[in-house]
């Protein structure tokens, strides 16, 4: 059978982890192909993930602000919500960034197919398009075919009240009741948005606190604020049964803390998402896919097929688009015959929520598990002039430190903007820096950064009037 289209590279999935792949193998010389079943590009990120729900998330960081500067003498009164509006600023930054990427692989000659794509063969792609199938025999290949999120099967997903975050993003409309089932990042943000435009929102997570991964104490400055906002949070408490009824969708909860509302206008699953390895025909060109729909790469991200490899979601945790595109890039320059590796120390992660939080590297919790000897600097944001200015008091930086060399290993930051300040720290834990260097880097005042400073001294012993 003759190739529709021939090949140096083809990468299958064009989200943060695809395009990035694809252009940087066009950047190199490389002749690529880009395989994608939506008209857009950008996958899950740019189009249904981490761009429109900031958008969202700007809305109603601005709603906040609002309400609570009438606690300092400035009244804008209750915010007249647009749901059109608003939908259509969503779509417009999403547009221009999808937009952009159109214009960016033309620019770099890569080709684009739009449709589903399945691997026939170690070198070979069938692509079902709108006007049929396609054969592409390439030479090299990415695979960055993402992940979806999980649809818990005790849900009835045939009724349109019951949604996931791609639901959620939608903003059809501001449910009454709305249950989101898993305080993780996902849900928590997507708690965040509903509840400023007026939902009563209820929140369950299975775990014994909201956020699994980052450390308690981080944690307890979200929990403590929507706590007075929200309906409820319930830890250690799972959903056993949900049905549809005319009335709402009816839940049933089993666990440490039940939730008195059982009827629900919308309930939101944000349960984690599973990874789409096992759904590109990998078998067909030998590669080793998990149980779960991981496929297992090396640190060039190779598969065990060497011409073949695989980035972002689908080779493992943490499932986020700045993995992806980092991953994307060496695997371009690999499959070039680069001697590039990904070589990273940390990969931070932040929670877009009101207070934001933000991590890298080791936690308090699994340095205790590993039994690495640890020391920690923390400066509150209570006795920071930047966050009195803004009457947000309630954030704190924390540095983790390795006892024997004082060299930074982790960090930990929750407060609004504690994704922005987070990066400082990543770069300091990839250059190996000593707390002696992070206290004494002069750091501009008064800013939120100025805490990173901070509590590399405090823990260094040069301010101690804190406590
Ligand atoms: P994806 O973005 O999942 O892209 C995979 C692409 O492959 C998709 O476009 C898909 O259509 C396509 N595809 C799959 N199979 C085929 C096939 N057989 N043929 C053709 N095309 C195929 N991460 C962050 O870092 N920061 C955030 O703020 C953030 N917020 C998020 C918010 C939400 C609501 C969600 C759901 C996720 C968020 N994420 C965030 C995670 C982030 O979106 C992912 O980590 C990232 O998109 C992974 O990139 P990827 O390239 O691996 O795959």
């Amino acid at each position: 059978r003759t190739a529709d289209i021939e090949c140096e590279i083809v990468v299958l999935g064009s989200g943060p982890g695809g395009y990035t792949a694809a252009f940087r193998a066009a950047d190199i010389g490389m002749d690529a192909v880009l395989v994608e079943r939506y008209e857009t590009l950008g996958g899950v990120c740019l189009n249904v993930g981490c761009i429109p729900s900031k958008a969202l998330l700007h809305a109603s960081a601005v709603i906040e602000e609002a309400e609570a500067i009438s606690a300092h003498g400035i009244t804008f009164g209750k915010p007249k919500i647009d749901l059109d509006k608003l939908r259509e600023f969503k779509t417009k930054v999403v547009g221009k960034l999808t937009g952009g990427l159109t214009s960016m692989a033309k620019q770099r000659k890569v080709r684009t197919v739009t449709g589903v794509g399945m691997f026939i063969s170690p070198n070979e792609l069938e692509v079902t398009t709108s006007e049929g199938t396609k054969l592409i025999r390439f030479q090299k290949a990415i695979i960055a075919a993402g992940s979806q999120s999980v649809k818990l099967p005790s849900f009835p997903w045939d009724d349109e009240r019951v949604i996931d975050s791609t639901g959620a993003l939608e903003l059809r409309d501001v449910p009454k009741k709305l249950l989101v089932v898993g305080g993780g990042i996902i849900g928590l943000e997507m708690a965040t948005v509903y509840a400023s435009l007026g939902a009563e929102v209820t929140v369950v997570e299975l775990a014994d606190q909201l956020m699994p991964g980052a450390d308690l104490d981080l944690v307890k400055p979200l929990q403590q604020r929507i706590a007075k906002r929200y309906k409820g949070i319930h830890l250690k408490t799972k959903v056993v049964a949900a049905k549809a009824e005319k009335k709402g969708i009816v839940v049933t909860f089993e666990g440490e803390s039940i939730p008195e509302t059982t009827v629900y206008d919308r309930v939101l699953v944000s349960v984690g998402r599973s990874p789409n390895g096992n759904k590109v025909g990998a078998d067909k060109a030998g590669v080793e896919v998990t149980d779960r729909g991981f496929i297992p790469v090396d640190k060039q991200m190779r598969t065990n097929v060497p011409h073949i490899f695989a980035i972002g979601d689908l080779v493992g945790q943490p499932m986020l688009a700045h993995k992806a595109t980092h991953e994307a890039k060496v695997a371009a320059e690999a499959a070039h015959g680069e001697k590039s590796f990904f070589d990273a120390r940390v990969i931070p992660s932040v929670a877009y929520t009101d207070p934001e939080i933000a991590w890298v590297g080791v936690t308090e919790r699994e340095a205790k598990e590993k039994g690495l000897k640890i020391g920690v600097g923390k400066f509150p944001w209570a006795a920071s002039g930047r966050a009195i200015g803004i009457d947000r008091t309630e954030g704190f930086t924390k540095l983790i430190f390795d006892e024997a060399t004082h060299r930074i290993v982790g960090a930990g930051i929750v407060g609004v903007h504690a994704g922005d300040l987070i990066s400082e720290l990543a770069l300091a834990i990839e250059m190996g820096a000593e707390a002696g260097d992070i206290g004494r880097t002069v750091h501009p005042h008064p800013t939120l950064g100025e805490s990173v400073g901070m509590a590399a001294e405090v823990y260094e012993g040069t301010i101690t009037d804190l406590y």
